[in-house]
């Protein structure tokens, strides 16, 4: 039977997560000839189920082919290490750019999941002690921080456009995505006996007029695409506003004399709004405060930006040809010790402070809030998503009082949210991309949450093309010959 279906051609796509959700990006094709798996993603849910779900596969990693990478946030590529340590043997493939971030964002993720599983054993063991209760059931970490900077050595980069085949019957082509430095949309051509079946993957898919991207790419002559839903039912401020608010923010501590505190994501998100910062301080639209990266990650990370320059838009490059590097100007210092971090409590001058984690949940930004939200002359600046019950949210929510490391704080500082940065198209941008490139057979909707999901299924069903919602674990037969 197995053997008659493999006679027949066929070529089938399971949807492994990301699918009525935004983590675990992973997919896999099955063609006569090979099987692929596009991303392997962290999924990012009840502590609980942490562990099992990202390392429960329903394939066997030994037996993939080759595996494509779009980009190098966390939820696409944060499994690998794992996948490597059960036995996957194929080549990466994704850009130099991804290939550069991902070791420091698979380092960063080892080192956060040792610590963090070392801090659990810890309170595991103490609560034992004193009440014998049984220790919950943590796993361990997925992998350490070796393990993340060995997996390097499995990417092959690929630049965009250049046409690469990867097994006897699929050939891979990498275009600019405009969602983060390096990332891509991707097309797999599938050559079958009697004809050719192109797959598309915009996931994730950025948006136009980011600060130093690209715009997407649109993918062509697609049977398939698969497309992202994250914000299916939304529409973002347009990113202009973005920089004015900053600017209006700026001044208006610096008026108050106090500090501005950007709790930020230290891949992308930093370099942006470091970027506005470099553009309004030319225009001399804010006046010349130090600005303070205080983030051995981003700091790292910013390194890969500057050797990378390749990669931006026009306007970035010729930003940088003129001699203003976005990333180096005066006033901008990048903090490297902890004491150099902390001395930063005890210098009163105005000043701009970056730090992590994104979502206030832990890392050098804590001491900074800590030291700074009880104080109205200083302002929280907002630049990214913050999950519910997270610190970032309830500050979000401006909540009275919050707690951190276990002590109450007052919430006196002015908060100011910017949306505008977000890194991901919109529901128009979804809804454009989809018709431009006009997918002749289906267009696969994954990576948003239900209801995101199902109001982009429910555009693109109206302009008459063929949107499907696949559930986590269906398989799908694209092909059949
Ligand atoms: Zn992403």
């Amino acid at each position: 039977m197995k053997k008659n279906f493999h006679q027949r051609a066929a070529v089938k796509l399971k949807f492994l997560g990301a699918a009525r959700t935004v983590t675990g990006s992973s997919h896999l094709l099955t063609t006569p000839k090979s099987r692929i798996l596009i991303d392997a993603g962290i999924f990012y849910g009840h502590r609980s189920e942490f562990y099992e779900v990202n390392t429960t596969f329903a394939y066997q990693p030994q037996r993939i082919d080759a595996l494509v990478l779009s980009h190098a946030h966390i939820d696409h590529c944060g499994n690998i290490p794992t996948l490597i340590k059960r036995g996957l043997r194929c080549k990466i493939y994704a850009t130099s750019a991804t290939r550069d971030l991902c070791k420091l964002m698979l380092a960063d993720s080892g080192k956060v999941q040792e610590e963090d599983f070392k801090y659990l054993r810890k309170i595991t063991f103490r609560g034992r002690g004193r009440r014998r209760q049984e220790p919950p059931k943590i796993g361990g970490p997925l992998y350490t921080q070796n393990d993340g900077i060995r997996s390097i050595s499995r990417f092959r980069p690929l630049h965009y456009g250049q046409r690469f085949k990867i097994t006897n019957d699929v050939t891979l082509t990498f275009l600019d995505a405009g969602h983060i430095l390096g990332s891509s949309v991707v097309v797999l051509d599938v050559r079958l006996p009697r004809k050719n079946l192109r797959l598309g993957y915009a996931v994730d898919l950025g948006r136009e007029n980011l600060p130093m991207l690209n715009d997407p790419t649109v993918l062509r002559d697609l049977d398939y695409l698969m497309i992202e839903a994250t914000y299916g039912g939304r529409l973002h401020a347009p990113i202009g506003e973005a920089k004015e608010k900053l600017r209006e923010a700026i001044n208006r501590t610096v008026a108050r004399k106090g500090k501005i505190i950007i709790p930020s994501f230290a891949l992308e998100r930093t370099q942006e709004v470091i970027y506005f910062i470099s553009e309004l301080l030319r225009e001399g639209a804010i006046p010349p405060i130090p600005i303070y990266v205080d983030s051995p990650l981003a700091t790292k990370i910013t390194e890969v930006f500057r050797n990378n320059i390749h990669y931006m838009d026009s306007e970035a490059k010729d930003m940088i040809r003129k001699g203003s590097s976005p990333f180096d100007f005066l006033n901008l210092h990048y903090t490297k010790t902890q004491d150099e971090s902390k001395a930063l409590n005890n210098d009163k001058r105005p000043m701009i402070i970056l730090a992590g984690s994104g979502m206030c949940e832990a890392g050098r930004v804590l001491h900074h809030l800590k030291n700074n939200i009880t104080e109205s002359r200083n302002t929280v600046l907002i630049v990214g998503y913050m999950a519910k019950d997270t610190l970032g949210k309830k500050i979000v929510d401006k909540e009275r009082i919050v707690r951190i490391y276990g002590i109450e704080y007052e919430l006196n500082a002015e908060v100011v949210v910017i949306n505008a940065l977000s890194g991901h198209a919109d529901k128009d941008d979804l809804m454009r991309y989809v018709v431009a490139s006009a997918p002749a057979k289906q267009v696969f909707l994954v990576h948003g949450d239900e209801d995101q999901t199902r109001s982009l299924y429910d555009t693109l069903l109206g302009l008459g093309l063929n949107p499907y919602m696949p559930e986590k674990n269906e398989e799908v037969l694209l092909y059949e010959e």
